[in-house]
């Protein structure tokens, strides 16, 4: 038996750690605190580059094929195809009852506690669980997400910085798609993007300041708004944030931090997933190499791009410049192509 793993939090990240350890020959047990269909506020588009994630993990969740991102502004609208392969939409339900399923498959145990505290020292750690016998392992993986109780409880959390925090909210809507881009709308001070996920139903995320209103967002965009209207919600609104949130590192001696626990900067470009996945497997490979300390350079080579490319996107979303984006876009469609095919990897 390899060295066990204890997995905080069974989102999208911390089951595809999950997967990735149990196929490295370690021994994952997953920590997940809802007893719940998984489901979270999310933009839930799939980008092109998690789709050799899960293929590699053997997940190919049904969803709606993405084919490129259309950012529109008044009467401006700029589309970018992917250039190889499609993303795909997939409601997190969906994503998380299939990564369960081949956990389940796989043999990985999953608890359900909510994980209140921990403990480590140079033999192993301790997995405090509320309504639960604790957990003991060789290591802790927190993917406990925005916010992370692991990365509390380590003293990494970092004060919040002090640009303007944002949040966001989600719904899905009972029709079918009418496109098979992902559409953003850039709407007063919100954005607004339109994720076709099954062939009946649509999800809308905004992403804004405090106090943003998916109602009153949808109402602002009239060619939204009236591809609603009268449809029934298929969901209930969810919401999340504040974002950004960060740790001052990835990793203190057993434990180290995957997905959105160990720092989130904005949906703005919808690649939390990708990045999740991606830091899961280095979280998985330093692990397996019995070297966790490696860990930190592994996740800032994986998440470089991600976070440089959102924090300037965020900054021009929250400047003077805001109600150029699209103007510029189309007027410098190479510079544009560049952000979207980088989406697309
Ligand atoms: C509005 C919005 C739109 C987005 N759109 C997209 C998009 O289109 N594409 C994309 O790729 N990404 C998108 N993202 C980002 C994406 O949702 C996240 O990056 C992703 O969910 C991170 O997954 P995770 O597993 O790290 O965290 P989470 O999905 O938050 O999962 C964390 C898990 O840990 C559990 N947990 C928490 N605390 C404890 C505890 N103490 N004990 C045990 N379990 C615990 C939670 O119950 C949860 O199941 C969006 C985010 C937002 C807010």
């Amino acid at each position: 038996m390899g060295p066990r793993v204890a997995i905080v939090g069974g989102g999208p990240v911390g089951l595809a750690a999950a997967l990735f350890a149990s196929r490295a020959g370690l021994t994952p047990i997953i920590i997940e605190a809802k007893d719940s269909d998984g489901d979270k506020a999310c933009g839930e588009g799939l980008m092109p580059g998690v789709m050799p994630l899960l293929y590699e993990l053997g997940i190919d969740p049904p969803g709606h094929d993405l084919l490129g991102v259309s950012y529109r502004q008044g009467a401006r609208q700029v589309d970018h195809l992917f250039p190889d392969a499609p993303g795909r939409g997939v409601r997190r339900t969906v994503l998380v009852e299939a990564m369960r399923a081949e956990a389940d498959r796989q043999g990985i145990k999953r608890i359900h506690a909510r994980v209140t505290g921990l403990t480590q020292d140079s033999s192993g750690v301790r997995v405090h669980c509320a309504s639960a016998e604790d957990v003991e392992a060789d290591y802790i993986l927190g993917c406990d997400g925005l916010h992370s109780t692991v990365a509390r409880q380590l003293g990494l959390v970092a004060q919040p910085s002090r640009r303007a925090r944002r949040y966001g909210l989600r719904q899905h809507f009972q029709r079918a798609p009418w496109d098979s881009m992902i559409e953003v709308y850039y709407a007063g001070d919100a954005e607004l993007y339109i994720t076709p996920v099954d062939d009946e139903t649509v999800g809308v995320a905004v992403l804004g300041p405090k106090g943003i209103n998916l109602a009153k967002t949808i109402a602002r965009v009239p060619e939204v708004s009236e591809k609603f209207n009268g449809v029934p919600a298929a969901s209930s609104l969810r919401g999340a944030g504040p974002f950004p949130y960060r740790a001052h590192s990835a990793q203190l001696g057993r434990v180290l931090l995957v997905g959105d626990a160990a720092g989130y900067v904005d949906a703005i470009t919808g690649e939390g997933l990708r990045v999740g996945f991606a830091q899961a497997r280095e979280a998985v490979a330093a692990l397996q190499s019995g070297q966790p300390a490696s860990y930190p350079r592994r996740w800032r080579k994986v998440t470089r791009e991600f976070r440089i490319l959102t924090r300037g996107l965020v900054v021009l979303a929250s400047s003077p410049l805001r109600e150029s984006i699209v103007p510029l876009a189309s007027a410098a469609p190479r510079v544009f192509g560049v952000v979207v095919n980088r989406l697309a990897r």
